[in-house]
Order: structure tokens, then sequence, then C-alpha cells
């Protein structure tokens, strides 16, 4: 077990919140050790990460940094990840990007930082992971934990 107690926790930028709705602070690809994606919107400045995200596209070459600016959110390419995301990982990008819209993207991190915390070690937890990847506990976010827990 790396133990870290916490310290070397990611932070949560406004930056790292995708147009499509995925906080990229909880991506399993963020969060790794080696070479993790710089997420999203960073990527742009670097190497780009999904070059080929037809949602990512949409939005820039459209000059949105959010999808909800659009006039057309949610559009089916929308719909269809939200759902992807439903129902693997228990999370709708869609009330996330209006929770942004509605309260703002400080609150929401805000919100996201203390959500996504490992209850045992206090690391970050992934909303693609259905452990910590620090201490190996359960995530009780994930989908098939909260079944788990459920069935107990
Ligand atoms: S892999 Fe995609 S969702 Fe994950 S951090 Fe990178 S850009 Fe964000
Ligand atoms: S049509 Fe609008 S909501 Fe859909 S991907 Fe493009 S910018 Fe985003
Ligand atoms: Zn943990």
């Amino acid at each position: 077990m790396n133990s870290t107690n916490g310290k070397t926790m990611k932070m949560m930028s406004s930056q790292l919140f995708a147009p499509c709705g995925i906080n990229c602070g909880v991506c399993a690809n963020y969060l790794r050790k080696r070479k993790p994606c710089v997420g999203c919107l960073l990527g742009i400045i670097g190497k780009e990460p999904h070059p080929k995200c037809k949602i990512r596209l949409c939005a820039r070459e459209h000059g949105f940094t959010n999808c909800f600016e659009c006039k057309t959110f949610p559009c089916e390419r929308i719909k269809h990840i939200d759902l992807r995301y439903q129902k693997s990982y228990g999370i709708s990008l869609i009330l996330n990007s209006l929770a942004v819209k509605e309260n703002g993207i400080a609150t929401f991190m805000e919100r996201e930082a203390r959500k996504w915390e490992c209850p045992s070690c206090h690391e970050r937890l992934s909303i693609h992971l259905p452990i910590c990847s620090n201490c190996q506990q359960p995530n009780p976010f994930f989908p098939l934990s909260r079944k788990r827990e459920q069935s107990n």
C-alpha cells in the first residue's frame, strides 16, 4: 500500500471540468501515478487526450468551454455518454454540467473534493474504480459497491 495520508492528493482545478461534464480530477487516467492524463481542457495546451472525441472537437469548434453553453445541450452525443456513465459509474454528466451552470465551477469542485475523498485513507477516489487505489478499500460511490452494501 502506498500510504500518503492525503499529502499527495491532487488539486481539483476548475480547468479539470471537461466539456462533456466529466470531472477529469476523478478520472482514473488523471489520478494514475505513471504518465497521468493532464485533463481534457489542459490537454489542449500539451499532448491532446482523446484527439478524436467528437464532443470535445464540437465544443471547441463552437468556442465553448462547456457543452452546457450550447443551445442544443444536451445533444444526442451528450445523452449517449451520460447514459453510459450512469450505467457504468452511477454518475450523470448532464447533472454535473447543470450543477456547474447553476452554482459555478468553484462550488462544484469543492463538493467533488469532499465527495471523492476516500473514507479510509483520505486519498482521492476515482469514479472509474471500484476500490481506492491507495488503500484498496471499496469506493462507496461505485455502483457495484452500493449494490453490495444494500444486499448486506
Ligand atoms: S482520460 Fe479523458 S476524462 Fe480522463 S482525465 Fe484525460 S481527458 Fe479527462
Ligand atoms: S452540439 Fe453542443 S452540446 Fe453537443 S457536443 Fe456540440 S457543443 Fe456539446
Ligand atoms: Zn483509501
